[in-house]
């Protein structure tokens, strides 16, 4: 079997959001990294690609920020949340620590952001390559084995990332192999089919995320300004109805639109664009992060119910508490394989931080209505401007340390609770 020449300390499986991120920044501290992809790019995929602030800000500390604007990239700097009983607005900037976010297509984002990974001279960038096993010796992954036009070959390294995806290969290989990375999976409940529309008016929808629930029972919508003067539109309802709603997706569609409040009522003229894209059904999982020589990140160890539009900013965040981490994993590691024990930092710190996340969305996920938690924060918020930030300051992944809710926050809504 064809072995490579090059020695890499890292080789990253998977080149968009996490995969991208985790080269540049590796490549940053010195490492030489084997980033593959088996799509080839430009590629699209499945997302309506909102980026929230908790990933604009790992985007703006990396320094693409300025480039993924300057594709276009809408810098939406307000968020309107409707609901019942509730109906409010958030100026992002408006607690003076800009929390915009941002909303590019994937198609362009994912491209340029491996652009930006292939011009490091350490990172080696290898598309239409499929991985298709791990290479494991004793109780450690040392590598992976993949597939491309040339044959089967076979890169070795300290560690190996799984940055592919909520379907990943490194994570099943890793979980039948060696009975690592186990999973904990939540349904979502809710299906996810989306569209571009062109011509939204611009008294009607300025640089604005438009969240709406429950217009009827389960369903929820959302709008946003993107690139190339388009908003993209997306609209969630039971899954059990997919079936029924793929007998006619463009009629379903603009039924489901025709019945929200705030996100159907910006449509008015505009026209849509191209297909109706959709999600299928999907699961929230939480994985293992870390096994002997290899990590996952991104959506491959924390995937979530995309209602609130999390997944790049998980995947961001995480990759972002790797960088602050592998400095310490490498140099203990000496060129060796880089243990699990050693990695068992970034399960702690990914787990603090970011599970209170992954927890917002497992609980939305489990049944169609807004459980009675989140339906109680969303009407506290609706009380008083302050606590409307708070929560989107939640919303945006913006919350930093000083979690969610204040004690100022707990105390409103329980003093509502009491009231009902
Ligand atoms: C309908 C829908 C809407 C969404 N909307 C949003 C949103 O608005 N905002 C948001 O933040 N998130 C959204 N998400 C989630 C978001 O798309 C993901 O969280 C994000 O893409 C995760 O990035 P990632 O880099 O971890 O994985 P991915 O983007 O899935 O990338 C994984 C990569 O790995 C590659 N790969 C997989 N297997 C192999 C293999 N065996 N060998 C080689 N390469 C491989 C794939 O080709 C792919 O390029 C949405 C998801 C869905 C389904």
């Amino acid at each position: 079997m064809p072995q490579t020449g090059h020695n890499f300390d890292a080789i990253i499986v998977g080149a968009r959001v996490a995969g991208s991120a985790a080269a540049i920044m590796l490549a940053r501290q010195g490492r030489r990294v084997l980033l593959v992809d088996k799509a080839g790019f430009p590629s699209d995929t499945i997302s309506t690609h909102i980026v929230l602030a908790g990933g604009t800000q790992v985007l703006a500390r990396m320094g693409v920020l300025p480039m993924l604007e300057r594709l276009g990239g809408v810098r939406f700097d307000a968020m309107r949340a409707t609901g019942p009983g509730f109906d409010y607005t958030s100026r992002l900037d408006s607690q003076g620590i800009g929390i915009r976010g941002l909303c590019l297509s994937r198609i362009k984002m994912d491209a340029t952001m491996l652009d930006t990974a292939r011009s490091f001279e350490s990172i080696v960038v290898r598309e239409h390559f499929r991985v298709v096993d791990l290479v494991i010796e004793e109780d450690s992954i040392i590598g992976i084995r993949g597939e491309d036009s040339s044959g089967v070959h076979e890169f070795h390294a300290p560690l190996t990332v799984g940055a592919d995806g909520m379907r990943s290969t490194i994570a099943r290989r890793g979980e039948e192999r060696l009975g690592a990375f186990r999973r904990r999976d939540a349904p979502c409940k809710r299906a996810y089919y989306y569209q571009y529309f062109a011509g939204v008016d611009r008294a009607r929808l300025g640089d604005e995320l438009r969240t709406e629930f429950e217009s009827e029972p389960g369903e929820a919508s959302l709008i946003c300004r993107c690139d190339d003067q388009r908003a993209v539109v997306a609209v969630a309802f039971d899954a059990d109805e997919i079936a029924s709603f793929r007998n006619d997706l463009t009629v379903n569609f603009r039924a489901h639109l025709a019945r929200s409040l705030i996100v159907g009522d910006v449509l008015a003229g505009a026209s849509a664009i191209g297909k109706v894209y959709s999600s299928g059904r999907l699961l929230n999982t939480y994985r293992d992060p870390a096994a002997n020589g290899a990590l996952l990140l991104g959506d491959a160890g924390l995937h979530v119910d995309p209602l609130f539009g999390q997944g790049h900013s998980l995947a961001l965040m995480s990759t972002e508490i790797m960088q602050l981490l592998a400095g310490e994993w490498f140099g203990a590691s000496h060129g060796t394989v880089i243990g699990a024990d050693a990695m068992s930092s970034f399960t702690k710190r990914r787990d603090a931080e970011l599970m209170p996340y992954y927890n917002a969305s497992v609980r939305v996920s489990e049944q169609l209505a807004l459980d009675a938690a989140t339906l109680m924060a969303h009407r506290a918020a609706n009380t008083a401007q302050w606590a409307a930030d708070e929560l989107i300051r939640f919303g945006q992944m913006a919350s930093g340390r000083k979690g969610f809710p204040s004690f100022r926050f707990a105390r409103l809504m329980a003093a509502q609770r009491r009231a009902a």
